[in-house]
């Protein structure tokens, strides 16, 4: 089994890179709920979402989420009424949403719903929320807390952040098969996603970040920072704004202990001296999972680097 820590966009273009690769059955995502939210009385899931769509072949592959070809109708008609409208559904998506939140109203918990919809789209990788327990990522900023998806979609990530939390990932438990998937895994990976808005909530359900600190299998990091920059809000704004350095380096100190190897874009293969000292092992490969080629091509280079042969 090959466990892989991801949020939405660069984590399921990664986890989707693995699955060209190798049997998909061998995958088990552990995947980011700390940004769901709700809107309209909809549960809004939207990492484990972007991963199932990405997985299904359906995802507007430009955007990094969503359905490909989307149409946004019914939110239209919402704004008729007053409603605010800034966090995009689509019309294809709606459907997933009040699946969702009619299946957790019958007391289903959330990782039963993401295999249920996983399922619904022909998904064959595992697919594991971090937690069943409410986790929300909350944005500091001089002007107040702000909900993560406020922050990132109606406020654009423009707000200076001075701090990032977790709240109630102090209470919340790993959801089931998810510290099996890390105990048991043959490499874990994780994926090229914002290391504090999609890894660090993740990490920070209490038992999951000692299970990969303690993990004696390769464990192997892509850097979602490319030549100092994030390709899509707000990786680099958090950074910034907890004090990282943004470029690989930064990623590497913030991943120091619980990876063995960091694979870095050719544009920062000058960093890999900085970086080695710090007890990670540089991997320089093209990291720019553009097309389906690029993204086999990324996926063999993590498998080498973790000795899993295909
Ligand atoms: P989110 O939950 O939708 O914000 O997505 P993630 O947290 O999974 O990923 C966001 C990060 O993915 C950003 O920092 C991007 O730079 C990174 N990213 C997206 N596509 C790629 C890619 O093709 N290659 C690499 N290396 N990083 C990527
Ligand atoms: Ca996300």
């Amino acid at each position: 089994m090959i466990t892989v820590l991801c949020g939405g966009v660069g984590g399921s273009r990664f986890v989707r890179a693995l699955a060209s690769t190798i049997e998909p059955e061998r995958i088990t995502a552990i995947i980011n709920t700390a940004d769901d939210d709700e809107f309209h009385g909809l549960y809004v899931s939207p990492d484990p979402d972007i991963v199932t769509y990405a997985l299904a072949g359906e995802v507007d592959e430009e955007r990094g989420w969503g359905f490909r070809g989307e149409t946004f109708r019914w939110l239209e008609h919402m704004r008729r009424f007053g409603h605010e409208t800034w966090f995009q559904i689509g019309d294809r998506d709606l459907a997933t949403h009040i699946h969702r939140t009619r299946l957790l109203r019958d007391d289903l918990p959330l990782s039963a719903v993401v295999a249920d919809i996983a399922r619904g789209f022909g998904v064959r990788v595992r697919l594991l929320p971090m937690s069943d327990d409410r986790v929300r990522t909350v944005v500091e900023t001089d002007g107040g807390d702000v909900p993560f998806q406020r922050f990132l979609i109606e406020r654009h990530a423009q707000d200076p952040v001075r701090g990032v939390r977790f709240e109630g990932a102090g209470a919340a438990r790993p959801a089931p098969g998810v510290l099996d998937a890390i105990r048991e895994a043959e490499a874990l990976f994780i994926a090229p996603s914002n290391p504090i808005g999609s890894i660090a909530p993740i990490l920070a359900v209490p038992g999951i970040r000692e299970a990969v600190a303690q993990l004696d299998r390769p464990r192997i990091a892509v850097s979602p920072i490319i030549a100092g920059r994030s390709l899509q809000p707000p990786a680099a704004e958090m950074m910034a704004g907890l004090g990282h350095v943004v470029d690989v380096t930064g990623v590497a100190r913030m991943y120091a202990g619980l990876i063995d190897g960091l694979i870095i874009d050719e544009a920062d293969g000058d960093r890999a001296a900085e970086i080695e000292p710090l007890g990670v092992r540089c991997i320089v490969a093209p990291t720019l999972m553009r097309d389906e080629a690029a993204r086999r091509h990324l996926a063999a280079v993590a498998l080498d680097a973790a000795g899993i042969t295909p």
